[in-house]
């Protein structure tokens, strides 16, 4: 993917910039497109929250959260990648579109394909949240479900694109629905105050957004919008699914796929394509990849939740429980803003806390029984 940055610098000022609606389409000249498409003007633009009350559970000083969880038209990061994918499967003609998906990426998929005019086919690993099934099949796709796990998925696709006319947006189209994922980077950037963080916790599937976002920095830098960045990457991953925590740990970088096993089904990518240019670059970043439990994924979104009111996704609470593992062990010392990326929506996987959460309260419509339970409460 190539860009002009040396005839863009001068000409894409952050002024030009500001002026533009808010959403991805603000970095149009820094994407993979032709011109700017018809729909997808609501995708990003989502809000960087300071974050002091967690920042202070956490003793993280400066800590802020790029909430993705709010990202329209499906509530997660995805939304930028398919909204880029399938503007470039229009422009290469493809009227068939289709993705191997964790369940995100399939509801964005379905979602924007309707609204491009594009048939769409979505393969997902049996099994997935419910709500990321219903969230894809309201749009009516076709959407199959396969026996065996996400790798497997994959594979499958890679062969169907060798036969079919169908514009894969995570398979064929992979290097441009990955340059997508920059949004994210070019807006924590421009809404601190268009400077990169010291920090980023970045949650990793197939490896590709937290790359991207690195990417964003260095490209903000070359065209004089931002001063020179040193962003350490941290990398997070759940313990039942991290084959790119593990060759950061082993120093070699090299990806040994594994059987996913986590209630972090987004991130449940046994074979990550981009892993190892994700090892590489938490190392030569300074920062480190790591991976935790399933009770700790729980717990963190939790926290998030009791501190921030805000509701994120199995994935989000990887990163909160990664975050609160490194500064806990003071791994996390950095000097300036840390930037955590909540990338998809909590209603989207309630089934993970089915057991963990429980209404115990239940009372007759009487102020009396109110009082009997404020009293209690009192009391305790
Ligand atoms: C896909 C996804 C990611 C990770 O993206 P990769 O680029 O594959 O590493 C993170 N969070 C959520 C919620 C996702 O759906």
């Amino acid at each position: 993917m190539h860009y002009d940055l040396p005839a863009l610098r001068g000409a894409l000022t952050r002024d030009v910039i500001d002026r533009r609606e808010p959403g991805i389409y603000r970095f149009l000249e820094l994407l993979p497109l032709e011109s700017q498409p018809a729909f997808g003007q609501d995708v990003g633009g989502t809000p960087l929250c300071p974050a002091p009350r967690l920042g202070k559970a956490l003793g993280i000083k400066e800590l802020y959260l790029k909430n993705d969880a709010v990202n329209a038209p499906t509530l997660s990061f995805k939304d930028r990648v398919v909204a880029v994918a399938l503007a470039k499967a229009r422009e290469f003609g493809f009227e068939m579109v289709g993705c191997a998906s964790t369940g995100n990426l399939g509801n964005s998929v379905a979602a924007q394909s309707a609204r491009a005019g594009l048939s769409a086919f979505i393969l997902i690993p049996k099994g997935l949240e419910r709500a990321k099934v219903l969230g894809s099949l309201i749009y009516s796709p076709t959407l199959i479900e396969v026996e065996g796990n996400y790798d497997e998925v994959n594979r499958l696709c890679s062969q169907i694109v060798d036969e079919y006319p169908i514009g894969f947006v995570n398979v064929n189209l992979r290097p441009y629905y990955a340059e997508g994922s920059k949004t994210l980077g070019f807006e924590v950037a421009r809404d601190l105050g268009w400077r990169a963080p010291a920090a980023v916790v970045c949650p990793m599937a197939g490896g590709a957004l937290i790359g991207k976002i690195h990417k964003a920095f260095r490209e903000l830098q070359a065209l004089d919008l931002i001063p020179e960045a040193n962003t350490a990457m941290f990398g997070a991953q759940a313990l039942g699914c991290q084959p790119i925590v593990d060759a950061f740990v082993r120093g070699d970088h090299e990806i040994r796929p594994v059987k996913p096993n986590t209630i972090a089904k987004s991130l449940a990518i046994g074979n990550p394509a981009d892993g190892y240019f994700a090892s590489k670059l938490i190392t030569d970043t300074g920062g480190v990849a790591t991976g935790v439990t399933d009770p700790e994924i729980v717990a963190g979104m939790r926290l998030l939740a009791d501190t921030e009111g805000l509701f994120a996704e199995t994935a989000g609470g990887v990163v909160i429980a990664v975050t609160k593992r490194l500064a806990e062990e003071g791994r996390l010392q950095v000097d300036g803003p840390v930037v955590l990326a909540i990338t998809g929506n909590g209603l989207k996987t309630t089934d993970a806390l089915d057991s963990a959460l429980t209404s115990d309260i239940t009372i007759e419509a009487k102020l009396s029984e109110f009082q009997r339970v404020f009293a209690r409460l009192r009391a305790a």
